[in-house]
């Protein structure tokens, strides 16, 4: 049964901001259980500098596309979030990385998944779009394309976290002891994400993910898929979190964008119906932040906390992580 779920938003009131602007997430989950007073500050200090490198761009009247690329790069070289370094392990041991980003003025996208070698997986995705002719590129593929257009590689083990390697280590022997019901569901994803709103009224959205723990058979979540993890138009720039198997058949991403284009939505009726409202019918949780054209934003989630913070025309970070935490 889908648990209770409620709609949290930091941003009071979905009131417009003026841009620049950008908001991150670290992923959705259980985080209560895990949070430590030490591990909450690095993660909020974390979230400011991605929030600061992103924010540096747009306030020089960079793009937002560049500016959620060097935001989702921070987070994924910090050790505290399921992407890049500190990414999360398959059954085999091995971390496959999946990562998208799209501009939302030309609807161009670019995505790869299941990349083992790439310091980081969304730079190579802004490669793939920029540079492939393709919008996803998976597995060998997509390593020999970043081999030939340059993006850094690094050995397999600079991904790896023990905190990580416990992981697997605790749902190997849950699953092998039998339970496994609860084996999706992770206690929390820890995915990252970015979506910004620049000085010419751009919007664009990235995302990078591990997946999720004991992932197996070449699983692929939502977070590399156009549409599901991530989305941006004109209108609206959405990064998601949480159990990608029902981001995928939700098609979160795109069903926000798609009831404020058809349906005359709202982004926070929107965000409301398909986090509240299709995710957990179907099974799933997680959550989302997004900014439409207007400068209104959304960080929703329907789980104990996200990861999240977001900074405005002010320059001023703010981090959060439990529900009604708006430091
Ligand atoms: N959505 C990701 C996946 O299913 C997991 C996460 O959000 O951390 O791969």
């Amino acid at each position: 049964m889908p648990r209770p779920t409620t709609m949290k938003n930091d941003m009071p009131n979905h009131a417009p901001s003026r841009p620049p602007l950008l908001l991150v997430h670290g992923g959705a989950g259980v985080i209560r259980a895990t949070l430590t007073p030490a591990i909450e500050a690095e993660v909020k200090a974390d979230l400011a500098r991605a929030l600061r490198a992103g924010h540096a761009i747009l306030a020089a009247g960079g793009a937002s596309l560049d500016a959620v690329e060097a935001a989702v790069v921070v987070l994924e070289d910090s050790p505290h979030f399921n992407a890049g370094h500190g990414a999360v392990f398959t059954h085999e041991g091995i971390n496959e990385l999946d990562a998208s980003i799209m501009d939302g003025a030309t609807r161009r996208a670019g995505a790869v998944a299941g990349v083992r070698h790439v310091r980081n997986p969304v730079a190579l995705a802004r490669a793939v779009m920029e540079k492939s002719g393709h919008v996803l590129l998976i597995g060998e593929g997509a390593e020999a394309f970043a081999r030939h257009v340059g993006v850094p590689f690094v050995d397999a083990g600079y991904f790896r976290t023990g905190t990580r390697w416990q992981q697997l280590q605790e749902a190997i022997a849950k699953e092998t002891a039998g339970q496994q019901s609860e084996q999706g569901r992770a206690i929390h994803y820890g995915t990252v994400g970015a979506v910004a709103l620049d000085a010419r009224g751009h919007l664009a959205a990235a995302t990078s993910t591990g997946g999720m723990t004991n992932k197996r058979w070449g699983r692929v979540g939502d977070s590399p898929l156009i549409g599901a993890g991530t989305w941006a138009d004109d209108r609206v720039a959405v990064s998601a979190t949480g159990w990608g198997e029902y981001f995928i058949r939700a098609a979160v991403a795109h069903d926000i964008a798609a009831r404020m284009a058809y349906g005359g939505s709202t982004l926070a009726e929107a965000a409301a119906a398909v986090i509240d409202g299709e995710v957990p019918r179907l099974g799933g949780d997680g959550g989302i932040i997004a900014i439409d054209a207007q400068g209104h934003c959304s960080l929703a989630f329907n789980t104990d906390g996200m990861y999240r913070g977001w900074i405005g025309a002010d320059g001023i970070a703010h981090a959060a992580i439990l529900a009604g935490d708006d430091a």
